[in-house]
């Protein structure tokens, strides 16, 4: 059995969508193939349920490895405002928290709801539970085979997503799709996750939330950094700093080389200040034992490893530290090295570093140079964005391009 349309997007995440919608509304016909029961479950969970879909900063140097001139081709200069309005004709209004826009319900299925409704007033037919297992083009068609039937069409959106978060759908195929039709695919590898460390006293500084920074030395060379509320955890280190630097961490233990991390709890002060500050609470509180030195300084947990990794007798009292035994406090706080030999799985990640490279693609239309009306969306292309709403901008961005072009070529 087979069916037919102008447009086969496979993928309804936001970046298949956004095609499907750009490319119906532009006189296409579209039928978009979701393989789960229904379209936008990772949209569902992103910005914890309430969608951070933009941000008030917006330029390319949020997107990493990716060609920072493709990736301002393909957002154009006014990506933000046309994501907001592009929204808006949607009822969608929105809401700036911190610089990260959010629907102004604060609720990632209103956007959901309103990309549905939109798909069925353009007359996207959306077939769920229909997984795309096998890719090809014969002649100038394409044809996408499901478990039940093939679709063919004369263009193809591929939106397929990444391999994070496999659970609401992006579970990889997408690669092998690409491959299936001669894409190169770059290694894919879990970014905005956690980091493993590879140090025992982690379980005694689980469940602690604490202001903090963490700077990436890859082989021993600064790589990245962030600072932020840092989440430390029975096995290492999470929240938003370290989502952040964690794909330079996971490329460079694919890669076979050294991961360290330098935490700083007191990410506001030098090391020198931070000597002075203790010397001046080793005046204030000398009479204390050392246990309580960093008394409501540190959280209780965190401030007992740093006790610990100290070395030093906690039952002494803090006039009797020496000036060394301070410096080695202030170091401890400011400059933590620890071990990463490992990051979060892909089950974990909110997005992948990898995917269909840029070389092969035409960054006006996202059209496969070496394979004519084959267009490619989201996640699934070697772009990967900082955390704070660069992702689902990516995904509608480029969404709308590829719907676009795809509607408005002839061949
Ligand atoms: C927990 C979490 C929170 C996040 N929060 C944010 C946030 O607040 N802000 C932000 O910018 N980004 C966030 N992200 C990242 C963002 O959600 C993604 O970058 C974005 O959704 C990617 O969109 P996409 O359309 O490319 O892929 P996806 O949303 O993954 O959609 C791909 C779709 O294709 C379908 N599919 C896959 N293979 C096939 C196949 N073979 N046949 C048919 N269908 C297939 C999948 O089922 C899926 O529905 C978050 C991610 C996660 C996991």
């Amino acid at each position: 059995m087979k069916d037919h349309a102008d447009i086969l997007v496979i993928g309804g995440g936001a970046s298949g969508m956004a095609a499907a919608i750009t490319a119906a509304e532009a006189g296409s016909q579209v039928i978009l193939l979701e393989g789960k029961d229904r379209v936008g479950k990772k949209l569902l969970s992103t910005g914890n349920g309430r969608c951070n879909f933009s941000n008030d900063i917006m330029a390319a140097d949020c997107y990493y490895d990716a060609d920072p001139l493709f990736v301002e081709t393909v957002l154009g200069k006014n990506c933000v405002v046309e994501l907001l309005e592009w929204l808006k004709n949607m009822g969608i209004d929105s809401k700036l928290i911190d610089g990260r826009y959010y629907p102004r319900s604060e609720q990632a299925s209103a956007i959901l709801d309103a990309l549905r409704i939109r798909m069925h007033g353009a007359g996207v037919q959306v077939m769920t539970g229909e997984k795309v297992i096998y890719l090809r083009k014969i002649h100038d068609q394409f044809e996408a085979q499901t478990n039940q039937i093939i679709y063919s069409a004369g263009k193809v959106i591929l939106a397929t997503g990444s391999k994070a978060a496999p659970q609401t759908g992006s579970d990889g195929t997408g690669y092998v799709l690409a491959r299936q039709v001669g894409l190169a695919v770059k290694k894919p590898v879990p970014a905005l996750t956690s980091l493993k460390l590879n140090e025992s006293y982690c379980k005694s500084w689980a469940g602690v939330r604490c202001d903090g920074s963490i700077t990436l030395l890859i082989d021993q060379k600064e790589t990245a950094h962030d600072r932020g509320q840092l989440q430390l955890t029975s096995y290492g280190v999470s929240g938003i700093p370290a989502f952040q630097v964690s794909r330079f961490a996971s490329r460079a233990l694919e890669n076979g080389k050294e991961v360290k991390a330098v935490l700083s709890f007191l990410p506001d002060k030098t090391i020198d200040e931070t000597v002075d500050y203790l010397m001046d609470r080793k005046e204030r509180i000398g009479e204390y034992r050392l246990s309580d030195y960093l008394l409501g300084l540190l959280p209780k947990n965190l401030a007992g490893v740093m006790i610990r990794l100290s070395g030093i007798d906690k039952q002494i009292k803090v006039c009797d530290l020496t000036q060394q035994q301070v410096n080695r406090f202030a170091s401890l706080l400011t400059s933590l090295t620890v071990s990463v030999n490992g990051t979060g799985s892909f089950a974990q990640a909110q997005v992948c570093s990898g995917g269909v490279t840029l070389e092969s693609l035409d960054p006006v239309t996202l059209e496969c140079k070496e394979m004519p009306g084959l267009y490619i969306a989201g996640e699934l292309m070697d772009v990967d964005g900082m955390c704070g709403g660069y992702n689902l901008q990516w995904a509608f961005s480029s969404g709308m391009r590829a719907g676009y072009a795809a509607a408005s070529s002839s061949s």
